[in-house]
């Protein structure tokens, strides 16, 4: 079957299983083509398929010969319609793994249930014994609660007032956009603890809880979560919204794992990352417009990086050392970069003066364009995209009856 990208905003609903698979093995290469990173042998990546996850698992799977597991929910393929992005990310990934004789397994379902974590202890039991690493890279719109069943919904809103901003109004394939005003209503109380519940830091805990309770974790176990911070252009919307909140709980979920479990070893820590095109960023209101702004400034510094640039750096500067870069809340910056006073200052005066008849020099819209697109499989020059192509590719899990 013939694979077109479909574009609705800012969410694709097809994937390209070549390009998604090309685009794994550009990440593999990206780390081999780099000095070898030592600090993990078996490791978990819960949210392995996309974006930061998947760029964790290929930094250490090929940059420290480490075993891996991967968790994720992606949409398999049907007969003429393909799999998600991610589904095919994680063929890719399993693949490139066997090439090279590493042990690489990949379970699909709700690492939010406690079925999934079952599933993910008796693998590990069962294949590599313990973990040293536990990478928790989830971003998901969805949680249903393992005890009590309640479905929770984040959402994403400013807290306290509403906020108007503006946001870029791109059409993808054409490459047109305008710069939009956008005008967003506070969050109640509920929306509030509900984006909590499902993008705080209350199952990171439950995954250590369960993994500690069944003896699975090796006496050097370090564990990361992800979160972001920005500047004042986007705190309205992140640090200060409804998504900020439940990032706070994340630190709280951090400090509550090192209080139980430091004793034996366990170490927690929270990586802050810079902004990158990911499905989860590109959902968020205002913050397309900041990061193609920023993915300008940066570009022309020299210092802009992609997921797997950023995690080949997070794990061979920080995580694997002791000598961390850590600010006064603890968390390991990997913001540095983005946060630049230089790079800022002029991220500001292009946000002040940007409208839709700058917009094109004043951002990196291409740029943002091809970003977006890759994370589908599509604009690859090296596909072509007019073949007939086998939707039905599974990694070996989902491929045994
Ligand atoms: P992403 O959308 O690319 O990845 C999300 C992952 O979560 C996918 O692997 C998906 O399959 C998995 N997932 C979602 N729901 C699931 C479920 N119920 N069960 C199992 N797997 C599930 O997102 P991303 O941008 O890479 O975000 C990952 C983390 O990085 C998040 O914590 C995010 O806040 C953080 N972060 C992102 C950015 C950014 O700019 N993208 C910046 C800083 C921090």
């Amino acid at each position: 079957m013939v694979i077109k990208p479909r574009i609705r905003g800012f969410i694709c609903t097809t994937a390209h299983p070549i390009g998604c698979i090309k685009n794994v093995e550009d990440q593999v290469s990206y780390v081999e083509n780099r000095p070898s990173l030592q600090g993990a042998s078996n490791a978990l990546v819960v949210g392995c398929s996309t974006g930061y996850g998947l760029a964790s698992r290929i930094a250490v799977a090929f940059g420290c010969h480490a075993n891996t597991l991967g968790v994720s929910l992606e949409k398999e393929p049907e007969e003429r319609r393909p799999g998600s992005a991610g589904w095919y990310n994680n063929v890719g990934f399993e693949r490139s793994a066997a090439q090279r004789g590493l042990y690489a397994r990949t379970l699909n379902g709700d690492a939010f249930s406690s079925a999934v974590k079952r599933q993910v202890i008796t693998r590990i039991q069962a294949d590599i014994q313990t973990i040293d690493l536990l990478v928790y890279s989830l971003a998901s719109p969805v949680r249903v609660h393992p005890v009590s069943g309640e479905m929770f919904r984040s959402s994403i809103k400013p807290i306290g007032s509403p906020l108007s901003s503006r946001t870029v109004k791109l059409d993808i394939l054409r490459g047109k956009c305008e710069v939009e005003n956008i005008d967003l209503q506070p969050a109640s109380d509920e929306e509030i603890s509900a984006t909590i519940q499902v993008m705080g830091g209350e199952d990171w805990v439950l995954w250590v809880d369960a993994l500690q309770e069944a003896g699975v974790l090796s006496s050097n176990f370090k564990t990361v979560a992800y979160t972001y911070l920005g500047n004042e252009l986007t705190w309205p919307i992140y640090r200060g919204g409804t998504l900020g909140k439940a990032k706070e709980d994340l630190d709280r979920a951090r400090d509550e794992i090192n209080t139980k479990y430091g004793g034996s070893g366990v170490e927690a820590m929270i990586a802050v990352l810079k902004a990158v095109v990911t499905q989860a960023s590109t959902a968020i209101p205002v913050v397309p417009l900041y990061f193609s702004i920023l993915f300008k400034v940066m570009k022309e510094h020299g210092t802009h990086e992609d997921c797997i640039a950023h995690m080949y750096r997070m794990f061979s500067d920080q995580i694997f050392r002791s000598d961390r870069r850590v600010d006064d809340a603890g968390r390991v910056r990997m913001d540095n970069l983005e946060l630049d006073a230089d790079v800022q200052a002029e991220v500001k005066k292009s946000w002040e003066t940007i409208d839709s008849s700058n917009v094109q020099e004043l951002a990196d819209i291409t740029g943002f364009q091809s970003d977006f697109l890759k994370l589908f499989g599509f604009g690859r020059s090296d596909v072509d995209y007019e073949s007939d192509v086998d939707l039905q590719q599974r990694t070996a899990d989902q491929s045994t009856p």
